[in-house]
């Protein structure tokens, strides 16, 4: 009987379609291209760091995200303060790539009975310093309990007049691309607490040795959200014409803004803000550094573009850097790099190594701690 229902689920499975032939992008588009909208009130929904929603005068943001145990994050080396730190931070994120300002969350966990009410205590302590660091009012939530791991779900809203809001959409042929600080550091650091975790798993006794790489670290377990941004373009005059925070990597956001403006890009691979010893450490590791900043993501830093005529304006700003420019041709998304090679942009990096970056989280320099060389 058994065996009769599983051939029967076989045949059927085969007929199915695999998440993984979508990706996440891909089940985005096909799970959201039926919604409608019976508000006026909606003035943007999926598509952007945040939906938008009149309220009188203001708009309110509203942006949520869920991370999970395993898939987001790593208990082993993220301790549990930090991640409820950076679980504000990431919703944060999305409101300042609106161009707005944070005001109230919720959040919900699912929790497994692994958990010892002290572990919350950790959580939510990290949970609250981002919220007062941030000024935001956290209003609500929901807890369940959950048969594998934890869950952790954020909900945000944010606020910000009409007309200061930042989309996507806004990039026009000619704009100027911009980021804010620097890139590729949060994934370096990933990948140092995963090689000591390895050590670990290999030797328990053995110490993790972090020290003299605290700027990665610190940029993977404690992001921060780039709000002060905001301030420092309207202090200049500023008006971004389309934002984007950097969650996926430098390559998947110029995409979205790409493809949300209708436009091309040029993006100039020796413009890229990368930290000197994030480049070293990639190079150590045998990864293109550049690779670190297209492709390693979690750096919460802001992408967007400004006009032409605001170069005067940008240029000197400490902490910005202007990486390209958007073109009229939306089929030609490239790299330049410093010897002048164009390299077609793809959101894992560029096309000869798609498949690249994932491999690399495993391999790095050969470690005599795991090699089986130790002495
Ligand atoms: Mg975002």
């Amino acid at each position: 009987m058994f065996e009769k229902k599983d051939q029967k689920q076989a045949g059927k499975s085969s007929e199915l379609t695999a998440l993984s032939e979508l990706g996440e992008f891909g089940l985005i588009d096909r799970l959201t291209k039926n919604i409608q909208r019976f508000h006026p009130e909606t003035l943007k929904g999926v598509g952007d760091d945040a939906a938008v929603i009149a309220t009188g005068d203001k708009v309110m943001l509203l942006s949520t995200d869920l991370l999970v145990e395993g898939i987001h994050f790593d208990l082993t080396y993220m301790p549990l303060k930090h991640l409820g730190y950076k679980a504000v931070v990431v919703n944060i994120s999305d409101i300042a790539a609106m161009n707005g300002i944070p005001l109230q969350m919720t959040v919900s966990i699912a929790v497994s009975s692994r958990f010892p009410v002290e572990a919350l205590d950790e959580l939510y302590s990290g949970i609250l310093t981002a919220c007062e660091k941030y000024h935001v009012d956290l209003v609500g939530g929901d807890t369940s309990s959950s048969v594998k791991g934890l869950l952790i779900s954020v909900t945000i809203t944010g606020t910000a007049r009409p007309e200061e809001v930042i989309y996507r959409s806004g990039a026009r042929s000619g704009d100027l691309l911009c980021v804010t600080g620097d890139l590729g550091s949060a994934y370096m650091g990933l990948l140092i607490l995963e090689r000591e975790k390895k050590v670990f798993q290999v030797n328990p006794a053995m110490q993790p040795e972090l020290s003299g790489f605290d700027y990665q670290i610190g940029r993977q377990l404690k992001p921060e959200a780039r709000t002060d941004i905001r301030n420092v373009l309207m202090g200049a005059g500023i008006r971004p014409t389309a934002m984007i925070d950097i969650s996926d990597g430098l390559a998947s956001e110029i995409l979205h803004l790409c493809k949300q403006s209708k436009t091309g890009c040029r993006l100039f691979e020796e413009k890229i803000p990368i930290d000197p010893q994030t480049r070293e450490l990639a190079l150590e590791y045998n990864i293109i550094p550049t690779l670190t900043a297209l492709s390693g993501g979690e750096d919460y830093e802001l992408l967007f573009t400004v006009s032409q005529s605001d170069y005067e304006k940008i240029k000197d700003i400490e902490g910005i850097t202007i990486i390209g420019h958007m073109t009229d041709n939306s089929g030609e998304k490239v790299m330049i790099t410093p010897d002048g090679k164009q390299v077609e942009l793809t959101a894992q990096g560029w096309n000869a190594w798609t498949s690249g970056l994932a491999d690399k989280r495993t391999s790095g320099p050969v470690d005599k701690r795991t090699s089986g060389q130790a002495d």
